[in-house]
């Protein structure tokens, strides 16, 4: 390390707030000084095998010529241009892209800066589409609050957080300023497991005892990842569709981290076979180059907000539409497609499975679980993540384990050689005591 990276890491150190990071004793940050394919290579000359697609954004791998270029032949045109009175062709192509490729009846799009937003905007949209519709029932007028379910996320910002898991996602912290949701229990049939009909039962009565005051049911379809990487039964989710529709309540799905093929169907919601009435994507939707969501619903919330007192939907950043980012998104999908996303997915899975699965029978581990790109060690213990993290560097990977969660959802161009580093990082970590910390 030389002195330029020691004085710009002591200032990272000392000002630069990272996520879910303490600034009074920081985890320690490594300097990265370039990316590619899949590496992430450290300024101290240490070249890393990529385990979390930069938190499942990054698609294609690091510096893809043609999606450098898509962004460099928008920034000759326009990098950016406001979105109220004009609109421009890179945005209107991914519109398109967007309604062609997602579930039926998704057709009206809102494009937006992060996933947090573009949930905040299902949420506002869901609660206006109500009040647009007080004029034809009254009775419309109670249905302002949101149900979802435990072990949840989707999002920091704040109407996100009051549809976070109320336990990993601190709600006593905020609790007199949070709007107050409803949480039934998490799903408990995994993917792959028997099918019970009662799994739904604790569900179904709070749709029943709640559903006049039910704007929306918001749910991450087939995987809850932050809530510990727990994949679950589609017929779930086909339940929760017709329950929505039983009851009045509007579906919506948060596909910000399964979106673009990661559980081995485009979006997770065609395991169940499911379109929502609102859908949120955002993370890899610019294959990880920029921040860009978007929010679409179906025809008649559109129209029905359009029609209603305000006139319009009362939402407009700055930056929506960005053209740099619609762009490289545009370029991204087509990549998704020249590739054959199914087949890189396909294999990935493949080799995950013969790989991680064996896992499972080590003294530490208590469960590990394979869909689509993601691979996922669920341990007995909590890891250490400083010590963790500074053993996986030394062993030429990246990954970034959370809890008692070693998990890895690589680039799609990840070969078998790269997978095979990854998992055998994660296999020699498990037999090093310091990495974990002790359940007493
Ligand atoms: N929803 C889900 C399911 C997510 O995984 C995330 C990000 N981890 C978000 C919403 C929030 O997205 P962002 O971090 O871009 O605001």
């Amino acid at each position: 390390m030389n002195k330029k990276h020691t004085k710009l890491l002591a200032f990272d150190k000392n000002h630069v707030w990272h996520p879910y990071t303490s600034m009074s004793s920081p985890l320690p940050s490594y300097l990265v000084a370039s990316a590619e394919g899949v590496h992430i290579n450290l300024a101290s000359g240490e070249s890393l095998i990529d385990g979390m697609s930069s938190w499942w954004s990054v698609l294609h791998g690091y510096n893809h010529p043609k999606l450098n270029s898509a962004l460099i032949e928008q920034s000759t045109k326009m990098s950016h241009v406001m979105f109220g009175g004009l609109t421009h062709q890179s945005a209107i192509d991914l519109c398109e892209k967007l309604i062609r490729l997602t579930p039926h009846g998704l057709d009206k799009v809102f494009l937006s800066d992060s996933g947090s937003v573009s949930v905040e905007v299902a949420m506002k949209m869901a609660l206006q589409y109500w009040h647009s519709k007080q004029s034809e029932n009254i009775a419309y007028k109670s249905k302002t609050k949101l149900l979802t379910v435990r072990n949840g996320y989707h999002g920091d910002t704040f109407a996100a957080m009051s549809v976070c898991d109320p336990v990993t996602g601190m709600h006593q912290i905020f609790e007199q300023v949070l709007m107050q949701s409803y949480f039934a229990p998490a799903p408990s049939i995994a993917f792959g497991q028997l099918w019970q009909a009662e799994e739904t039962k604790a569900l179904r009565q709070l749709f029943e005892q709640h559903h006049d005051e039910l704007a929306a049911f918001i749910i991450e379809p087939i995987v809850q990842g932050t809530g510990g990487m727990r994949f679950y039964h589609p017929q779930y989710l086909k339940e929760c569709r017709k329950l929505c529709d039983q009851y009045d309540v509007l579906l919506i799905v948060d596909e910000i981290a399964t979106g673009f093929g990661r559980t081995g169907k485009l979006f997770a919601c065609e395991w169940a076979e499911i379109s929502p009435d609102i859908m949120c994507l955002g993370k890899t939707l610019t294959g990880g180059y920029i921040t860009l969501a978007a929010t679409l619903c179906t025809d008649d919330i559109a129209n029905t907000i359009s029609e209603g007192e305000a006139g319009c939907f009362m939402h407009g950043p700055t930056f929506m539409g960005n053209a740099l980012a619609c762009a490289v998104a545009n370029a991204s999908i087509d990549l998704l497609f020249e590739n054959d996303w199914q087949q890189q997915v396909n294999t990935i899975e493949h080799q995950l499975t013969s790989l991680l699965m064996p896992l499972a029978t080590h003294t530490r581990v208590k469960d590990t679980r394979v869909l689509g790109t993601i691979g996922a060690v669920e341990c007995l213990q909590r890891v250490n993540v400083a010590h963790i993290q500074k053993r996986f560097v030394e062993l030429g990977v990246w990954i970034r384990p959370f809890g008692k969660l070693i998990y890895i959802i690589p680039p799609l161009i990840i070969n078998n050689e790269q997978l095979t580093t990854l998992v055998n990082a994660i296999a020699t970590v498990l037999d090093e005591d310091d990495c974990f910390i002790s359940n007493e």
